[in-house]
């Protein structure tokens, strides 16, 4: 009889050991570079009420209409949603805890998202974003800052070729006497419009300038464009951010039809976009959304941020630099050891090398010192300490370079550390001591 192993959610990815590295060195760089901007990190529930999302995203948008994984909760009918996007959540917890009694508050988190989707090549049901927020601060210095700060990111991993493109989506006022002029131009040619797009005139027109079907982008590109709507205030506002990214030296494209997938943003929107992925090119996307925190029922108050997609961005570091993790993560030192007395030595000895600052694996499992031997050469450790029952009994052990034709030789235990420390760390030592 044959029984099927149970397999993982269709869209839902195992982040391999192997690959799982490179996402921690990713995570390291990230970090660094948000602690640099003074950013500070949140936590936020995975799961959320499922009205938040439809309050601050927008009912008739391809998340809330369509990607949802929603759910009744079974125990006490509460309506529950797997967050899709962590902006909403952000925002949500900023009200709850007042965090903005303070003062303006830079943020950032990090984790799993989830979107009923259709699983392709950089698009999945589970992804990972870093979103980044930044509330209370309404000048356009902090959308440039947020920008430029996307580029450093870039050069932190060694990455280029990211393209930015940025538009402005003004004011409600100024969208809403586009919006009028945007349903009469789409009704004027309802026939050439998709069953989305029809769906979707009266609802949420602006949306359709974002539509990838093809046949519908002649008629896009000659609709009214939202940047000649823009008054006085949107338009300074939006030169701002191009002076300060002219200052930064940051090339961009301004883009009119970008507009976001979410309905909260307003003024500023960015993307960063890779030809290297295929059509899952955006990497980043973000912009302002001053009207969110009042639409959430708070007090209003400025806000802009982004989402870096970390599954794209591995894949590009992948395509730069082959799939291997920059940095070795390979044990220092791999400890072997036969009999009883050795046994319970090198559990000792291991943790001794571990407190001295070394990476350390312990053989488990017994067998022979050849086929121990032939393990500590596969991990790449750099050394052995091998441990029999003669070693134990002198309250010694045997040091032997596992990367170079060195001879193996007996060291006390109480010199061990020394001794690796020396052998593992010597050359830095010494140049630190310079
Ligand atoms: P798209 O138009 O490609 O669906 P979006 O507007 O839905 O993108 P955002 O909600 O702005 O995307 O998310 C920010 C970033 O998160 C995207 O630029 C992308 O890098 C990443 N991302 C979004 N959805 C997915 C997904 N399903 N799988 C992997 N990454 C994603
Ligand atoms: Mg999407």
């Amino acid at each position: 009889m044959t029984s099927q192993t149970i397999q993982a959610v269709r869209g839902m990815n195992d982040i391999l050991p192997d690959e799982a590295e490179l996402w921690e060195e990713f995570d390291q760089v990230a970090r660094d570079w948000l602690r640099a901007y003074g950013y500070r990190p949140m936590r936020m529930p995975l799961v959320e009420p499922t009205p938040l999302f439809a309050r601050a995203i927008g009912a008739v948008t391809d998340i809330v209409e369509k990607e949802m994984y929603s759910f009744i909760d079974a125990l006490n009918g509460e309506a529950l949603t797997l967050r899709p996007e962590g902006t909403a959540s952000c925002a949500r917890a900023v009200l709850q805890h007042s965090l903005l009694h303070a003062g303006p508050q830079r943020l950032w988190y990090a984790g799993p998202m989830f979107r009923h989707e259709r699983p392709q090549k950089g698009r999945y049901r589970q992804f990972h974003q870093f979103g980044v927020e930044a509330f209370g601060y309404a000048g356009p210095d902090i959308d440039a800052e947020q920008i430029v700060m996307c580029a450093r990111l870039w050069e932190d991993l060694g990455l280029s070729g990211i393209r930015l493109e940025i538009n402005s989506l003004g004011s409600a006022e100024e969208r809403q006497r586009h919006r009028a002029e945007l349903i009469a131009y789409f009704e004027r040619h309802h026939a050439a419009l998709d069953a989305d797009a029809q769906r979707r005139l009266h609802a949420n027109p602006l949306r359709i300038l974002d539509s990838k079907n093809p046949h519908m982008q002649d008629l896009i590109e000659g609709a009214p464009r939202l940047m000649d709507f823009l008054g006085a205030d949107s338009l300074d506002h939006f030169k701002g951010v191009q002076t300060l990214l002219g200052e930064a030296g940051i090339p961009y494209r301004i883009n009119p039809r970008l507009v976001r997938g979410l309905d909260y943003y307003n003024l500023t929107v960015f993307e960063w976009i890779t030809d290297q992925l295929g059509a899952q090119g955006t990497v980043c996307a973000g912009g302002r959304y001053d009207g969110l925190l009042g639409q959430l029922g708070g007090k209003p108050a400025p806000a802009c941020g982004f989402a870096v997609g970390v599954e794209r961005l591995i894949a590009l570091l992948k395509e730069t630099f082959g799939d291997e993790p920059a940095r070795s993560t390979a044990p220092d030192v791999y400890v072997a050891h036969q009999g009883e007395l050795a046994a319970r030595t090198a559990f000792r000895v291991a943790d001794m090398l571990r407190e001295a600052g070394c990476d350390v694996l312990l053989h488990c499992g017994g067998g022979s010192f050849k086929s121990q031997m032939k393990r500590a050469d596969a991990s790449g450790a750099l050394l052995a300490v091998i441990i029999g029952d003669e070693e134990a009994r002198e309250d010694s052990a045997s040091l032997k370079p596992l990367r170079e034709d060195a001879p193996q030789r007996r060291v006390p235990l109480d010199a061990l550390a020394g001794e690796v420390g020396d052998y593992l760390f010597g050359d830095e030592q010494e140049r630190e001591g310079q």
